[in-house]
């Protein structure tokens, strides 16, 4: 794990990816204190919807049986439910290593229908207000965060390719003339699968 000296304002987002590449698990990075506070915020907001969810796992609340503190009770009176969400606030989320990959996680997929739940340590009225001030980067983000799935049917194809031109272009059967043709041919669509599967792998995994 790199050592606490990166630049976390968003200028330093080169560094925050850096950091990311070098920290393999969110476990390291709720260890390390990187998922909580406005530095947390800064590095939440680079990582990818994976990595999110594998910090979730950590939460704090991950492990209780008290699931309505975080909800707001049927027919539960507004001034109760904005006390006690409080006191969950307080309980879990401000201790919570992992507070900032949460909040992020809520406002790039929010809950359908919203049901006023507490998540990395805001109330559901500070939920709405950040998603509406964030709301072109949060966009970017889930893009990017649909960027695999995307890019594995890209994949796909050009490995179809590669095998079909491995079966029809350099067997025993192909002429001598036009068998440096098909080893030309071959090798570009090697190196165009390689080249894809290079990127799918980036955005799947915690390299820069
Ligand atoms: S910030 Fe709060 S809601 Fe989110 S994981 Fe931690 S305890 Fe749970």
């Amino acid at each position: 794990m790199t050592s606490m000296t990166a630049d976390f304002t968003p200028e330093g987002t080169t560094e925050i990816s850096r950091v990311l590449a070098d920290t393999p698990s969110a476990a390291e990075l709720a260890d390390g204190g990187y998922l909580t506070g406005p530095e947390g915020q800064a590095v939440a907001s680079q990582m990818r919807e994976s990595q999110l969810r594998e910090a979730l796992l950590l939460g704090r609340c991950g492990g209780t049986n008290d699931v309505n503190a975080f909800y707001q009770l049927n027919e539960e009176p507004a001034e109760e439910w904005m006390t006690r969400r409080e006191l969950t606030i307080a309980q879990y989320c401000a201790p919570c290593p992992i507070a900032a990959a949460c909040l992020e996680l809520a406002l790039r997929y929010p809950e359908h229908p919203r049901d006023l739940a507490v998540r990395g340590g805001t109330t559901e009225e500070m939920q709405l207000t950040l998603s509406k001030a964030d709301h072109e980067r949060l966009a970017k983000a889930c893009a990017l965060d649909a960027r695999p799935a995307e890019q594995r049917v890209e994949r796909l194809r050009p490995a179809r390719e590669v095998k079909r031109l491995t079966q029809s272009h350099i067997g025993l059967s192909v002429k001598p003339d036009v068998l440096k043709t098909n080893h030309t041919e071959l090798k570009a669509a090697v190196a165009h699968h390689e080249r894809l599967q290079g990127e799918y792998r980036r955005v799947t995994g915690w390299a820069a």
